[in-house]
């Protein structure tokens, strides 16, 4: 059985303290390994350790640190089957989404591994004669790296890479039930002839470990992902030690459906947005706004489709989602079905009747509920959604607004101009027109406005403006 391991340096160590059974969520019959929780002295002996290797990591060429992530990409298109195969057992990602979230891994590797070869300085014209004015990027130093459970692949190399061109060491702290697949990543990079200490993997509790880690470390920086609960504390902490820091948190994200929307083709997308990974992203659908005057419409085609979506194992590749992803997320998204059942008017819902114990939840759609309300207003994280009647475009809009979050929004329209409006108008760091809330693309800037973020962004070039410090440097020739 497959357990979990600290990286530290150039060794593997299992923390000696308390132990967790994973189950696989869609076969709570099944083990799928053991995970090893670490103390705080385990991190202060990962900080030596990226600590030591900073120097001369940072030393190296942005042509060279490429190079190893060319490797490291590499080591994973090799693993690709076996590793999406692990994360779906562990955390019940459908197989498919996850062999593509791995493949967005191998990219987003490739992507900052040539990142390194760009340009990433300027030269700036100065006030006095014979001075060459520049800026330079350097790194942070060592940058602590915590991630969530829902993109167990994706997300901490979406960190990592970047953090690595730019000449930072990390240390690892992934989410508690992902840990068996963070530290087969890690084996996987370990491999290759990425430095020792360079990377650092650290598996524990986020209550017990957190603490040391941003309190007592001397970390450079930070990025985190995860929930707005967690993720404020690490701001606060970060923001009194002064150090740098980002904060990716959740959603409650709207699609829009106007009155002239093309509904055979919005309700598959909508519904893609979100019951895909059992609604568990922070960009999934959670409220849908439908302009008075195509609800009824709408709502039938919906029915229709939603009969058509399969919940099964997560290693059934024809899955449209599997269970949530464990014991807690069940219990929660339940108490909000249960929530829906008796405030709520159940639109439709797709029972199935599966015949494995695990954390499945039907997924379904509710209505006759405010823009106010608890369903309306909190992030569920789970696959149910909610329908709301706006009178007209600007109503909607004023809804798709009303939240404290702004992750993501979708307006489903025909009209060029309504969709110009959206873009400007929805308080969203991604904002798109007839396309599902949900999805990234590794080389474009993702982030969130208001209560999602702490406003920087990542992937693309942006992480690489989080990852470094600039430099402006001076030289008197002449
Ligand atoms: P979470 O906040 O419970 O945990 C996230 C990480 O923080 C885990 O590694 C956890 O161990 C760690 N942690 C917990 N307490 C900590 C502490 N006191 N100090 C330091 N670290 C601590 O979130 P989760 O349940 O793993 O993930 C789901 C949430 O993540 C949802 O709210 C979702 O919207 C959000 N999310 C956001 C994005 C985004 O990019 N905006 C992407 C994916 C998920």
């Amino acid at each position: 059985m497959m357990e979990s391991k600290n990286r530290i340096g150039d060794e593997w160590m299992i923390p000696d303290g308390r132990k967790m059974v994973v189950k696989n969520p869609s076969n709570l019959d099944e083990e799928v390994g053991v995970i090893h929780l670490s103390h705080d002295y385990h991190v202060m002996e990962a900080e030596k350790a990226a600590r030591n290797a900073l120097g001369e990591w940072a030393s190296k060429t942005p042509g060279e640190r490429g190079e190893v992530l060319y490797h490291m990409a590499q080591a994973l298109q090799n693993q690709l089957e076996d590793l999406a195969t692990l994360a779906s057992s562990e955390m019940g990602k459908p197989i498919t989404e996850m062999k593509g979230e791995v493949k967005r891994g191998i990219h987003l590797l490739k992507y900052y591994a040539a990142e390194g070869m760009r340009s990433d300085g300027s030269v700036i014209p100065a006030s006095s004669t014979g001075v060459l004015q520049y800026t330079k990027r350097v790194p942070l130093g060592v940058v602590g790296i915590i991630t969530p459970w829902n993109f167990p692949v994706a997300i901490p190399i979406w960190k990592l890479a970047p953090a690595l061109i730019c000449g930072n060491t990390v240390i690892w702290k992934p989410s508690e039930n992902a840990s068996l697949t963070a530290t087969r990543l890690m084996e996987i990079f370990a491999a290759t002839d990425l430095p020792p200490g360079v990377l650092n993997l650290l598996i524990g509790k986020g209550r017990e470990i957190g603490p040391p880690l941003l309190e007592q470390m001397d970390l450079d920086g930070v990025s985190f992902t995860g929930s707005s609960e967690t993720g404020t504390k690490v701001a606060m902490i970060c923001a009194k030690r002064n150090i740098k820091y980002q904060t990716e948190m959740g959603g409650k994200n709207a699609a829009v459906v106007l009155r002239d929307a093309d509904i055979h083709q919005t309700v598959p997308l909508v519904l893609s947005g979100a019951f895909r990974s059992a609604g568990q992203k922070c960009t999934a659908t959670s409220r849908i706004i439908v302009e008075k005057g195509i609800f009824s419409a709408f709502t039938e085609v919906l029915k229709k489709e939603m009969a058509k979506i399969k919940m099964a194992n997560a290693l059934d590749p024809t899955a449209t989602l599997g269970p949530v992803a464990s014991k807690e997320q069940y219990d929660k998204v339940s108490s909000y079905v249960d929530l829906a059942r008796s405030s709520a008017e159940v639109l439709t819902e797709k029972t199935s009747s599966l015949s494995d114990p695990g954390y499945y939840i039907d997924p379904i759609v509710v209505t006759g509920v405010d823009v106010k309300h608890q369903l309306s207003q909190e992030e569920i994280f789970g696959p149910l959604a909610v329908i709301l009647e706006a009178s007209d475009f600007e109503e909607a809009v004023e809804w798709c607004n009303q939240t404290v979050y702004g992750l993501s929004a979708s307006l489903f329209t025909r009209d060029l101009s309504k969709a110009h409006l959206f873009l400007d108008k929805a308080e969203a760091g991604m904002v798109r027109v007839n396309q599902e809330t949900a999805g990234v693309e590794y080389q474009a800037p993702f982030g969130g406005m208001k209560g999602s973020s702490s406003h920087t962004r990542e992937q693309g070039q942006a992480a690489l403006d989080f990852y470094s410090q600039v430099k402006t440097c001076a030289i008197q020739y002449r």
